[in-house]
């Protein structure tokens, strides 16, 4: 008997190579996209690794866990790092950007990530590109859980390597991703004797062997279930808009900002400025004395189908995200969130 998830027809060349062209579009960029066979961790790793070396000298933001791990790799490659890190509860200016590039003119690379859904912010990508290009640093940007909620122009704010993934506000799969990659950025790898070659992690091997080669053969076996899931996401999204996807998510983050308010459980938006928050999922603080895991399990214990869950780490008993992306960018189950937070909270305070 076949079975429709194990019993397919290989995918061809030509087939992923459409769904990469729509993936393309998706961003407006002129730019090579190249779909990574894993999750969005491989194209942002690999892009680091490509592009830096022992004569990088990077400014690395951190306005979340994702910049923490991006100086890691930064460093592992042998680069000089200059950390500029903001509090997780606001973004980077781009003045705090152009004062850390005056400071250390040499910095040739600059490391971003554009909205973290681990603490709810979103960074101010088209006004720090001009910065960065006016610099002339090459432009790293980590749009995964932007990608679909709010704008991602890699062309127009001057990004050279641009990462995206499809399991957030695409409401795709996780297990492919995509890396939008300048001239530039293609330059600084092929100069680069540390770039990664002849590995999973090589950007290099994907240009050399499919984009120049004109995309008619693959590298390797193609992960086929999540190309089809990628490719019925970037469907759906079409057939929806992206600008109404994006608007969507909007409208899901800001009323679960006002209502959270609006409660008067003692919820606060964890970002101060609304300007701050990311549209891909809000966070949110409890009141002092009220541990955040415990009110999500309660309300989970309720209805397990929010898109509810505690900060990580050290923000596990002060924060909650609600997840409000993908299917879930919804005024209604937002409305069901803080529902169900207010009865947890009402009984706990
Ligand atoms: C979600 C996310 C990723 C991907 O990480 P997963 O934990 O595997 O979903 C990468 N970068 C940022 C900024 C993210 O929010």
């Amino acid at each position: 008997m076949t079975h429709p998830l194990l019993d397919l027809t290989p995918l061809s060349a030509e087939r992923f190579a459409a769904i990469e062209d729509r993936v393309t579009r998706l961003l407006s960029t002129e730019q090579d996209v190249v779909i990574m066979q894993g999750e969005a961790l491989l194209p942002l790793e690999g892009a680091i690794r490509g592009a830096a070396g022992p004569g990088t000298t990077a400014l690395n933001v951190i306005t979340g866990p994702y910049g923490q791990t991006f100086g890691d790799w930064l460093r592992d490659c042998g680069a000089t790092v200059y950390d500029l890190a903001v509090p997780f509860h606001t973004a980077v200016t781009a003045d705090q950007i152009r004062d850390a590039l005056a400071e250390h003119p040499e910095i040739d690379f600059v490391s971003l990530v554009h909205a973290e859904a681990a603490t709810g912010n979103t960074n101010p990508v088209a006004e720090i590109g001009e910065v960065v290009r006016a610099h002339g640093a090459l432009f790293y940007l980590d749009a995964v859980a932007s990608v679909g909620a709010e704008p991602v122009l890699p062309d127009a704010w001057g990004v050279d390597l641009c990462v995206i993934g499809a399991q957030k506000a695409m409401g795709g799969p996780a297990g492919v991703s995509a890396v939008s990659v300048s001239e530039r950025a293609w330059a600084r790898m092929a100069a680069n004797p540390a770039a990664p070659r002849r590995s999973y992690l090589s950007l290099l091997d994907w240009k050399q062997r499919w984009v120049d080669a004109g995309r008619k053969v693959l590298l390797h076996a193609p992960a086929q279930l999540e190309m089809l899931a990628l490719e019925a996401c970037v469907d759906r999204i079409e057939a929806e808009g992206l600008e109404t996807v994006m608007a969507r998510h909007a409208a899901a983050a800001a009323a679960t900002r006002a209502g959270a308010l609006a409660l008067g459980v003692g919820l606060e938006p964890y970002v101060y400025e609304a300007s701050n928050a990311a549209p891909v999922a809000t966070t949110l603080r409890v009141p002092v004395g009220v541990d955040a895991s415990e009110v999500v399990a309660a309300a989970l214990a309720v209805d397990p189908s929010l898109p509810l869950v505690a900060g990580g780490g050290a923000l596990a008993s002060s924060m909650i995200r609600v997840n409000h992306y993908g299917p879930a960018a919804d005024p209604v189950v937002a409305g069901a969130c803080l529902t169900a937070l207010r009865t947890v909270l009402a009984a706990t305070t």
